[in-house]
């Protein structure tokens, strides 16, 4: 088991049949180009102990598990731990990646990175990055996004990248991915194109895994260091798949540990408004890969929604669909009300206000307590803080 693992995806970049590099022959061979330089760079020592260093006094790695209890009491049923991944620099796991990305852009010698962002969150990680390792970072929003998620453009500013306002067609994220797209076709053997979770083509994923996956060693030595045993349980909410991941791959060959991803089904599963791909999604390409997706009877993306910003993309991650077809991962969803539910709970039982992603993986992880004798264990990973949500919420619920 373990070795299947450890070996994904294979030189190819399929995780069984997902994944793969579904792009022109022109972007092929770039993407072929990044995979070779971040196979030898990532192996260097330089590169190991360069990132190391940063995860540790820049980060704050190790980020520490902590025991819920009084969140635990209230359940009545299997202990709650949380993986405080909110307690990061910049307040969530995407800076894991979005420093490794930088780095090795930086290392390849690119001139510029470059991507899109929704709400902001992957916009601000991915300039923090830029800016600490020194490399040019231009950033393609909509202007609707603009508008609404002021904090973050703010910030973006003030870290120093290129923020590009996009007024073509929704002027949202999805015309935003094109437009970053069609400045990195000027240019991709010079410029860098940042992806921000466990998508898009071939080596990506595996990349945005393998910077993300010092989440679960971190976790699975500290939870055996405080317990004496492994988790019975891991749970992570489900966007494109990176916090996920991260925290799963170190226990993907420890068969008694469960996993769940938490998808969100926004209004309900019976409606147009929700993002749960691998619970309802077809197999098909977007955005250069194959995975579970919601798409139209023409193959095209669906608009998706959920009330965390950060989970709603219309694919998923390779490794999650595979996951899914070998049953090593049960995926299950949470609707809008349970999550603004277990953001409220965990504010006020245990002084924690979570990001409203990481909130339907606690939503799920509260259900599933109650089902379970008190001598089991659960640990979440609480993928980010809720600062960005407060108003939000606050609004929402009349606070
Ligand atoms: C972006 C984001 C997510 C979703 O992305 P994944 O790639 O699925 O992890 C989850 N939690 C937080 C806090 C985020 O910012």
């Amino acid at each position: 088991m373990a070795m299947q693992f450890l070996e994904m995806p294979d030189k190819d970049g399929f995780f069984g049949e997902y994944g793969g590099q579904i792009i022109p022959p022109q972007l092929k061979a770039i993407m072929d180009d990044i995979n070779m330089a971040y196979d030898q760079v990532s192996q260097t020592k330089a590169f190991k102990d360069e990132l190391q260093a940063l995860y540790s006094d820049y980060v704050g790695r190790p980020s520490p598990i902590y025991f819920a209890r009084r969140l635990t009491e209230q359940q009545g049923g299997a202990r709650i731990f949380l993986k405080r991944e909110d307690l990061n620099h910049t307040g969530a796991h995407k800076i894991n990646h979005c420093l490794g990305e930088a780095l090795l852009a930086k290392h390849m010698g690119k001139t510029k990175v470059l991507a899109e962002t929704g709400a902001g969150q992957h916009g601000v990680a991915l300039a923090t990055a830029c800016a600490l390792v020194g490399i040019d970072c231009e950033i393609h929003m909509g202007e609707i996004d603009i508008a609404k998620e002021h904090p973050n453009v703010t910030k973006m500013k003030i870290l120093g990248c290129k923020l590009i306002p996009v007024t073509r067609g929704t002027r949202t994220l999805k015309d935003a991915v094109d437009s970053a797209f069609d400045e990195y076709l000027k240019d991709p053997v010079n410029f860098f194109y940042a992806i921000g979770s466990v998508v898009g083509p071939h080596p990506f994923p595996k990349m945005v895994r393998d910077f993300q996956s010092i989440v679960g060693i971190e976790a699975r030595e500290q939870f055996l260091a405080k317990e004496g045993k492994l988790p019975d349980y891991v749970i992570a909410c489900v966007g494109g798949g990176s916090n996920a991941i991260g925290l799963f791959t170190a226990f993907l060959s420890d068969d008694d540990v469960k996993m769940v991803g938490v998808e969100p089904a926004g209004l309900g599963l019976d409606t147009a408004d929700h993002a749960a791909t691998l619970t309802l999604g077809e197999k098909g390409a977007i955005h250069g890969f194959k995975c579970y997706n919601l798409q139209d009877k023409e193959g095209n993306p669906l608009p998706v929604y959920s009330i965390a910003s950060g989970l709603d993309y219309p694919g998923v991650g390779p490794q999650h669909c595979y996951l899914k077809d070998i049953e090593r991962v049960s995926y299950e969803v949470i609707d809008d009300q349970e999550c603004l539910n277990a953001f409220m709970t965990l504010s006020r039982l245990e002084g924690i206000i979570p990001a409203l992603e990481s909130a339907h993986a606690v939503a799920y992880a509260m259900k599933l307590a109650k089902t379970l004798p008190a001598d089991q264990t659960i640990l979440i990973n609480l993928s980010g803080r809720g600062d960005k949500d407060a108003d939000f919420v606050a609004e929402k619920l009349s606070l």
